[in-house]
């Protein structure tokens, strides 16, 4: 059976991979990010597969952006349910240089906009009896250097996700997290040039401490989303499952 996912921050890095995941799991795929146009590669990547995808433009922080972004999916491509809360944003400093702008900008982004999302779609979800969501957390949930704001999101991402397995469970959805540890992408291209590392010489130290000895890329924690969105993984539920190449960052 077909479902109908929604991906958010999809047009690249972890989010377009996920979404080209999902198609190729049989699913059709809205794939969501700030800028419509943005979304074309990972929609022309999913089309050219042979599955169905729909490029979105909306603000997941913004609550009316929101309700005409899921209304829309609901409307072309069909009740939406499967949800990835993806999209983020990193505003790093230590903690005496953080302005609220940064503060609230990541609050807004990573749990006001997975709160906005998710509340949206779980009408469909209800209604079907039947849903998976999967909020992307991290290994800075734990604590990280200079993510005082990261760090406080992604640990919110944990509670926000168990509470979503609580209250969700009897209509037939499952609600989980991902935390990855240090993952090839635009994101983590920016912390290098952040601390003035060539990208290249940040992936090989930050490789060397990671136990399987490698960095990540977009496609491990594809294959961990998938696993959650799956029909067979209806008994697992209010689980964070680090993908980070050992059990810490
Ligand atoms: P990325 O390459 O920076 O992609 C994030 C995407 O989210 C971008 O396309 C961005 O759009 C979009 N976005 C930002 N704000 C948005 C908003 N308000 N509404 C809709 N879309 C928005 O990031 P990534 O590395 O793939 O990370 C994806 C997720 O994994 C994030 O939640 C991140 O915190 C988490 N994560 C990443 C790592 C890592 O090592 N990379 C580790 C742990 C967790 P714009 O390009 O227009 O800004």
């Amino acid at each position: 059976m077909t479902r109908i996912a929604i991906v958010t921050g999809a047009a690249r890095g972890i989010g377009a991979a996920t979404a080209q995941r999902l198609a190729a799991d049989g699913n059709a795929v809205a794939v969501l990010d700030l800028e419509e146009s943005a979304c074309a590669d990972t929609v022309a990547a999913i089309t050219d597969a042979g599955a169905r995808a729909l490029a979105v433009g909306a603000d997941v922080s913004d609550a009316a952006s929101v309700e005409r972004a899921v209304a829309r999916v609901a409307e072309e491509l069909g009740a939406p349910t499967i949800l990835v809360n993806n999209a983020g944003i990193i505003r790093d400093n230590l903690l005496f240089k953080m302005t609220e702008e940064d503060w609230d900008a990541v609050m807004s982004v990573h749990l006001r906009g997975a709160f906005l999302m998710t509340r949206a779609v779980q009408e469909h979800q209800v209604k079907e009896g039947w849903g998976r969501i999967v909020n992307l957390s991290s290994t800075s949930a734990l604590g990280n250097r200079g993510q005082a704001n990261y760090a406080a999101a992604k640990a919110g991402m944990q509670g926000f996700t168990k509470t979503l397995a609580l209250e969700l469970g009897r209509y037939g959805v499952t609600a989980n997290a991902i935390a990855p540890g240090f993952i090839v992408t635009d994101m983590t291209r920016a912390t290098a040039e952040r601390l003035g590392v060539s990208f290249d010489d940040f992936i090989a130290a930050r490789a060397a401490e990671v136990p399987v000895q490698r960095a990540g890329y977009p496609d491990d924690i594809a294959a961990a989303a998938s696993f959650f969105c799956s029909e067979e993984a209806g008994f697992v539920s209010g689980q964070v499952l680090y993908v980070a190449g050992g059990p810490r960052a």
